[in-house]
C-alpha cells in the first residue's frame, strides 16, 4: 500500500466514551426515537441489564437474557418473540460480544435502532459484521445495517470483567489492530489508530493484572479497544482471524484464548511479508525482539494461556484444522501453503516461542 493511494470510509456510527457516559444513555435513546426499549444480555449479567433499565425509566420495557456465544439462529428466534411482547422500538445491549451479537441480530431482522453499550474489549459494537451459527453451523456476514447506532462505552462497567478474561480479550482487541496494519484495504488512518489500539492496550493489560481496579489502565483499555474495534469494523481481516474462525468453530476452542494463543504465530508467519506491519507493533509494544515474540511475552505477563493444548485442542484435530484452514483460499500477506499452516498450528499447539 502506498501512503499515497488509499481508500477511506469511515463508518457512520456514534460514539460516546467516557466515565459516566451511561448518564447519557436516555439522551442517546431520544437521539434515535427509541421510546420502548428492550434490554439485551447474558444470564450472568442481569443485574447489569436490571441497572440498565432501572436508568431507562418508563422507556424501559423489559430483559431478554439470552444471549449466549456463537449467537444461534434458534435463540435469535427466541428473542424477537420477546421483542414482539414487548413491543419493543429499539434495543439497547449490555455486555461483550455474544450479546452484542443477539442485539445485532434482532436489529438487522426488525430494522430497530441499537444502542451497543460494550463491558468487554471484543469490539462488536463498533463493526457492521455479525457471525451467526445455524445447524450448528457459523457464517459471517458484513453489512451496514448490522452496525449499532451508538456505543456507549463506560469504563465502570469494565472493572467487574475477570482478571482472565480482561487479559485475553484485550489481547483479541490487539489481534484486529494487528491484522488491520497489513490489511489489502488498510488506509493511513486506520493504521495510525491500530498502532495507537496496541500501545494503549500494552500498556494497560499487565496494570490491570496488578490491579483489576486501576481506573487509568482500565480506561486505556478501553480506548485500545475502541481503536481496535474501528479498525476490525473498517478494514478485511486475513489469516489470524480465519485461523482463530476455524478453530472455534470446528474445535469449540473459546474465542478470545483462542485468539489469544494464535495471534504470535500467525504474525510470525507474515512477518516477513508485512515488514512495515512488523515495525509498527515493535513500536507499539515497546520491546526487542521480534514483534510476534513481543506479542508472546506481553500474553504471558498477563497469565494468559500461550498454547493451544492448554486451552482444549487434541493433538488428533491439527491435521484437519491445517485442512480446513486452507480449504477455502483467501487473501493473506502470504500465501496460506497447507504445510507451513500444520507447522504453524503445531508450534502453536506446544506453545513454541515463534520466530
Ligand atoms: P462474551 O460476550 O461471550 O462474554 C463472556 C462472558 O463474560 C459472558 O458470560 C458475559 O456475560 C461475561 N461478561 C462480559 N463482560 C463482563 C463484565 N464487565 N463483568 C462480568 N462479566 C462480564 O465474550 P467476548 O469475548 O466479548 O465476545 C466473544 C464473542 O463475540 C464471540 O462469539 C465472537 O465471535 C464475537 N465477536 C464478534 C465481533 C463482531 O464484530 N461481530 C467482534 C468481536 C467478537
Amino acid at each position: 500500500m502506498s501512503m499515497r493511494t488509499f481508500s477511506y470510509q469511515a463508518l457512520p456510527n456514534r460514539v460516546v466514551f467516557g466515565a459516566g457516559s451511561l448518564s447519557k444513555l436516555n439522551e442517546e435513546a431520544d437521539r434515535l426515537g427509541i421510546g420502548r426499549a428492550l434490554v439485551v444480555c447474558t444470564p450472568q449479567q442481569t443485574d447489569a441489564a436490571e441497572m440498565i433499565l432501572q436508568k431507562l425509566g418508563t422507556r424501559g420495557v423489559s430483559i431478554c437474557a439470552r444471549a449466549t456465544m456463537h449467537t444461534p439462529t434458534e435463540v435469535t428466534q427466541l428473542a424477537i418473540e420477546d421483542l414482539l411482547d414487548a413491543r419493543a422500538d429499539g434495543v439497547v445491549s449490555i455486555g461483550g460480544g455474544s450479546t452484542i451479537g443477539l442485539a445485532k441480530a434482532l436489529s438487522v431482522r426488525t430494522d430497530l435502532p441499537h444502542i451497543a453499550i460494550p463491558t468487554t474489549y471484543a469490539g462488536s459494537e463498533m463493526t457492521p459484521i455479525l457471525g451467526e451459527t445455524d445447524n450448528g453451523i457459523k457464517s459471517t456476514r458484513r453489512e451496514l445495517a448490522i452496525l449499532p447506532a451508538t456505543a456507549i462505552y463506560d469504563v465502570e462497567l469494565t472493572f467487574s470483567l475477570p482478571p482472565a478474561l480482561s487479559a485475553t480479550s484485550g489481547i483479541n482487541a490487539i489481534a484486529h489492530a494487528v491484522e488491520a496494519l497489513y490489511a489489502p484495504d488498510g488506509n493511513p488512518v486506520i493504521s495510525l489508530m491500530a498502532e495507537e489500539a496496541i500501545k494503549s492496550l500494552a500498556r494497560a493489560l499487565p496494570a490491570i493484572q496488578r490491579n483489576p481496579l486501576d481506573r487509568e489502565a482500565r480506561e486505556l483499555a478501553f480506548y485500545g479497544s475502541w481503536l481496535a474495534g474501528t479498525c476490525l469494523g473498517s478494514v478485511s481481516m486475513s489469516i489470524h482471524h480465519k485461523l482463530c474462525h476455524t478453530l472455534g468453530g470446528s474445535f469449540d476452542l473459546p474465542h478470545a484464548e483462542t485468539h489469544t494463543v494464535v495471534l504470535p504465530y500467525a504474525t510470525a508467519y507474515v512477518a516477513e511479508a508485512a515488514p512495515d506491519a512488523m515495525a509498527a507493533i515493535r513500536r507499539a509494544l515497546g520491546k526487542d525482539g521480534s514483534a510476534a515474540q513481543g506479542l508472546q511475552e506481553l500474553a504471558k505477563s498477563v497469565d494468559a494461556p500461550t498454547s493451544l493444548e492448554q486451552i482444549g485442542m487434541s493433538e488428533d484435530g491439527l491435521d484437519r484444522a491445517a485442512d480446513l484452514a486452507t480449504s477455502n483460499p483467501y487473501w493473506s500477506p502470504r500465501p496460506l501453503e497447507r504445510d507451513a499452516i500444520r507447522g504453524l498450528l503445531e508450534k502453536a499447539f506446544k506453545g513454541e516461542r515463534p520466530d
